[in-house]
């Protein structure tokens, strides 16, 4: 069966189960602190376990793109190494939100891998929850029973809390679960070992692909649990795994969700993906590649028939690690990009950069390849999965672009490492390489430790491993320390479900607050969290800043709410301090001032939006967006720098839509399909629900959340500040509105009498900058001239003070010269005379210059070389130089030095 297949009969199967099927949400969270990336299918639908929204059906099955690099799931480190765990994968679930339980959920998998995929039952084992002391919890005996009738005891085995306890972090929903394991070795080598005691042993043929989770409690933060309201089921299963197991291959990489890519990395890289049936886990031995192994099945090299011209299996088996890490990692990256997420230096961008630039060192150490070549293989992706994920294919040229830009630069990265790596070998005295010196490698050049050890080993050295994970920890601890935070639990003053949003209406109302709770951070020392049960602050979202605002409470006390932010579709109210009286009603009310001032930037971001597909073209698209009170930032792609009739087109375009005094268009509440239907725009990487809220200003119509003015005329100005590069293909723009307007223009007015004040108040301004600037051009010629004069001079002079010191002309002077007018005298006195030797110094502001000219004939006959000298006598400037053997310069801090090296040449040359 193909992958295509496997994946809609999974949505099939469980849509004729009355689920509704939804597509997979973007993989970045924006509105979940605890939380980068979805790492699991029900990551999408957690406000649903904890009761902050409520989902329009309560069966739901899709495919999710999850994402295990970073967090309490990080898989990254196994990737290459095994043949089953991914960074990016998909993983297919089903579930139940308060509806069917267990019973159903056991039954249906049952059905599914069974009688529908047809998977031969006995290469099935299960596993139920043995209970757990620490939790005071039971064993899952009802999960037990129920599978009892599907499958024979002995294949029902007991697990751990580890293993059959599923909890998505720290805190939260959580509960017992069931997994699904398959053995697919070989008849003989199940006869050898059984395969019951290889379940949930890392062994690469007896793996995990479905885990059903029976949510029905929530963790809380002191660590205990407490039972959920409702129950749920979440389940999943992972998708190449499946294919795995249907395809009837022995690893995820050998379906036809990776054979495209890793045939494609064949044929660029020329080097052969030849897998030896077993596990390579051994070879990641503390995460060092070239640890010595022993393979002991050498024939499996050669199974594929052609002739193989590596025959060092340990050096094979590097080169499949990287080809899997590379054909992995080009997925993950490929689709964050395609999700909005750049590769930065920060957060989700970072985790985004670093997987990209293990797959680089893998194929630069292993594949030899010092070149971009990664981004080679966006092409046989996005025809391969482009079917199933449309924006791989639409998004293609920004994917290959960014991702070829971030090679080239890592690539070069490593060629300055390399560099600086055989400097720090050529200063130490001793076979092992300092751990510090090798940290700061890593830490300031990003060159990779492994890349290090790999090399030194290679010149016979060896690296103080110890002292390097010492710095390692010692950064750890200091960040750390820094964004150091916790949470303390909610404290629930009143029930409400759902919080509701009034302030695209009201920016004043009075509410009461549902729930508080304290946190404390390293940056913002403590800070109270308020959710009211209606709200007018706008939370932080859709690149909109959070509203500020205050509480007055019944005897006129005030509360400042410092910022508004969204976490799992509520948003909290951030306060210094608490309210005297919690359970007394307050009247909100939202700055409008700093509102009134966003919803202008916000609108004109729309318009903006607009504009550029109007001026550009249609290939443009949002690729992120800051609207704040004070200006707006706008990022898109566009693969050229905008010309100035370009910016002034957009300039104007918008302010011709303000001059044109558009009313805002909404609608609240329409289904997502009708509005995109109808011609809205959606937003790439943006989770939209259900329902959607659409606005409109002419014929600019976008999906969007955030708050708006009413007319575009109370926009009042547009004015385009910057235009410039972010990434490769994604351009930036920077504006201001409204009253940010009339200050850019009042403070460039103060600035214009400023400058007329200095020209003594002329009356054409530009023109007496002109004259100014004119006879500036002429002053400096004539100083020019007088400089030539004094050089000439003071080559007829210094004549007569040559002398000759064994055969060489020689003269060492301290001149009043700047660099380029020594070099001039120095090569007209080198055509002038024969066997010279010129050393001379000067000082200019402060710093020191020596500056040595050797004839050639005297290099070749005396072998003098100017370059050493220098290098030499810099040291009495404290400073250094360099050139050639006839001419060479040196620059220091120290003038008072340079009388000392007259003398010292001097002394050297007899
Ligand atoms: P494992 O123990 O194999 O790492 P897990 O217990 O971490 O699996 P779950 O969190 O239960 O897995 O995820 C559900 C399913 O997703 C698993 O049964 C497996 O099929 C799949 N899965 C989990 N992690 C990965 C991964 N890194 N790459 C590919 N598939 C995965
Ligand atoms: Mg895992």
């Amino acid at each position: 069966m193909k992958s295509q297949d496997i994946r809609s009969t999974f949505l099939n199967f469980f849509k004729d189960k009355q689920h509704s099927i939804v597509p997979s949400a973007p993989m970045v969270l924006k509105d979940d602190p605890s939380l980068m990336f979805v790492n699991s299918g029900m990551a999408p639908f957690k406000e649903y376990f904890l009761g902050n929204a409520k989902p329009k059906n309560n069966r739901i099955a899709d495919s999710q793109k999850c994402l295990r690099v970073s967090g309490k799931h990080n898989d990254l480190e196994e990737v290459g190494y095994d043949t089953y765990h991914h960074t990016l994968f998909e993983m297919l679930g089903n579930w139940s939100f308060g509806d069917y339980f267990k019973k159903e959920a056991i039954a249906w998998a049952w059905e599914l891998l069974v009688d529908v995929y047809g998977i031969d039952k006995d290469i099935l084992y299960v596993t139920v929850f043995e209970g757990s002391a620490e939790d005071n919890l039971p064993m899952d005996q009802e999960a037990y029973d129920l599978w009892k009738s599907f499958i024979s005891e002995d294949r029902i085995l007991m697990g751990n809390k580890n293993d059959n306890f599923w909890e998505m972090g720290e805190q939260g929903p959580c509960g017992p679960c069931s997994e699904i394991h398959v053995d697919i070795r070989s008849a003989e080598e199940k006869a050898a070992i059984d395969g019951k005691t290889l379940v949930n042993m890392d062994h690469p043929q007896v793996v995990e692909i479905w885990n059903l989770v029976f949510m029905q409690y929530n963790r809380k933060a002191n660590g205990s649990l407490e039972p959920l309201p409702q129950k749920h089921i979440d389940t999943g299963m992972g998708f190449e795994r499946l294919c795995m197991v249907l395809q009837g291959v022995q690893s995820n990489y050998d379906t036809d969700v990776f054979t495209p890519i890793i045939r494609e990395i064949e044929t660029i890289s020329n080097k052969p993906y030849i897998p030896i049936v077993g596990t390579s886990r051994d070879l990641s031995n503390n995460g060092d590649v070239s640890n010595n192994r022993d393979v002991s099945n050498n024939q499996d090299l050669s199974k594929n028939g052609t002739s193989n011209p590596i025959t060092d299996s340990h050096q094979q088996e590097e080169i499949n690690v990287a080809i899997r890490v590379i054909s992995d990692h080009v997925r993950a990256v490929a689709f964050s990009i395609a999700d909005g997420q750049l590769p930065s230096n920060t957060g989700a961008g970072y985790v985004i950069r670093r997987i990209l630039r293990r797959a680089i060192r893998y194929s630069f150490t292993f594949l030899d390849q010092k070149e971009p070549f990664i981004y080679r293989l966006v092409d046989v992706l996005s025809k391969k999965m482009g079917d199933a994920f449309p924006e791989l294919k639409s998004q293609k040229q920004l994917i290959e672009n960014v991702i070829k830009e971030e090679e080239q630069s890592f690539l070069r990265t490593l060629d300055q490492g390399l560099v600086l790596l055989n400097r720090v070998v050529e200063e130490s005295n001793s076979n092992i390489i300092s751990g510090e010196k090798v940290f700061e490698l890593y830490d300031t050049f990003g060159f990779p430790i492994d890349l290090t050890a790999l090399i030194l080993r290679e010149k016979g050295l060896e690296l103080n491993e110890e002292g390097f994970h010492l710095e390692m920890k010692k950064q750890k601890d200091r960040s750390r320390a820094a964004g150091e935070m916790s949470t303390e639990d909610w404290t629930v003053l009143m029930e409400d479900d759902v919080q509701e949003f009034i302030g695209y209406d009201f920016l004043e109302t009075n509410v009461k607050i549902t729930r508080y709770r304290k946190v404390v951070s390293k940056k913002d020392g403590e800070m109270y969290q308020l959710v009211f049960n209606l709200t007018p602050f706008y939370a932080e979202g859709g690149g909109q800043v959070g509203d500020k605002g205050y509480l007055t409470d019944s005897n006129g006390d005030i509360v400042y709410i410092l910022d508004t932010k969204r976490e799992n579709n509520v948003a909290i109210h951030f306060t210094k301090n608490l309210p005297t009286d919690l359970k007394g009603t307050f009247k909100a009310s939202v700055d409008a001032k700093q509102r009134r001032r966003t919803e202008s930037n916000h609108t004109a971001t729309h318009l903006l939006h607009q504009a550029l597909r109007e001026v550009l073209g249609e290939h443009v698209e949002q690729k992120g967006s800051a609207v704040h009170s004070k200006y707006l930032r706008f990022d898109f792609s566009h693969f050229s720098k905008m010309t100035p009739e370009e910016l002034s087109d957009v300039e104007n375009f918008v302010n011709a839509r303000i001059d044109g005094k558009l009313d805002l268009q909404e609608q609240r509440n329409i289904p997502m399909e009708l509005a995109i239907k109808e011609g809205a725009i959606a937003l790439f990487g943006e989770k939209y629900g259900d329902t959607v809220r659409t606005v409109r200003y002419g014929k600019s119509f976008e999906l969007c959340g955030g708050t708006h003015v009413k007319n575009t005329s109370d926009i009042w100005y547009f004015k385009l500040i910057s235009e410039g590069a972010v990434a490769s293909g994604i351009r930036r723009i920077e504006a201001i509105t409204n009253d940010a307007v009339k200050d850019y223009y009042q403070e460039h007015d103060r600035e214009f009498y400023r400058i007329k004040g200095l020209l003594n108040n002329a009356q054409e301004p530009v023109k007496a900058i002109q004259s100014l600037q004119s006879e500036n051009a002429e002053l400096k010629k004539q100083i020019e001239n007088l400089l030539k004069e004094k050089a000439k001079n003071l080559k007829g002079d210094l004549k007569n003070e040559l002398t000759e010191v064994n055969g060489v002309q020689f003269l060492a002077k301290k001149v009043d010269l700047d660099a380029s007018g020594i070099k001039d005298l120095s090569f007209e006195m080198g055509q002038q005379y024969d066997n010279l030797f010129l050393l001379f110094g000067a000082e200019n502001d402060g710093k020191a210059l020596l500056s040595c000219y050797i004839s050639k004939e005297l290099v070749e006959s005396k072998g003098l070389n100017a370059g050493t000298i220098v290098r030499e006598l810099g040291k009495h400037i404290q400073g250094g130089g360099g050139g050639q053997p006839f001419f060479a310069t040196a620059g220091g801090k120290n003038p008072a030095g340079i009388e000392k090296a007259l003398e010292a040449v001097a002394e050297y040359l007899k």
